[in-house]
């Protein structure tokens, strides 16, 4: 799409350093973390949020990816949260799963 941020990175015409890339996923960390793990998983397709999804494979491909991420991260026994915003709740209109910690029960964002 064409002004879309996250799209202009998966065309490499932003230059980003990815923590992840496969043929149809990509990952890198959030500018503005708010733990100190804070990873964006993102379909390099454009979607504008998760309800336009319509082939349900790319869930799939993105959790395959969010669990490899937890683990690379050393998040599995550390507290961890995957969020998804949408509904206008989401500042950029192009499908991305936030990855967040360590944090434990008490921490909520
Ligand atoms: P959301 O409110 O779910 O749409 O969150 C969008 C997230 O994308 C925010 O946490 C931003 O900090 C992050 N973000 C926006 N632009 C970039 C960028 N160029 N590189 C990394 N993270 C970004
Ligand atoms: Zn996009």
């Amino acid at each position: 799409m064409g002004n879309c941020i996250f799209c202009k990175i998966a065309k490499r015409e932003i230059p980003k350093e990815f923590t992840y890339e496969d043929d149809d996923v990509m990952v890198f960390p959030d500018i503005h973390p708010v733990r100190p793990v804070h990873l964006l998983i993102i379909p390099k397709q454009h979607f504008s949020e998760l309800i336009t999804v319509t082939d349900p494979t790319l869930f799939q491909k993105l959790f395959i990816v969010v669990q490899k991420m937890v683990k690379e991260q050393g998040l599995e026994k550390k507290g961890y949260r995957v969020t998804i915003n949408g509904g206008g709740a989401q500042l950029v209109q192009h499908l991305h799963i936030h990855l967040t910690g360590p944090l434990d029960k008490t921490v909520k964002i």
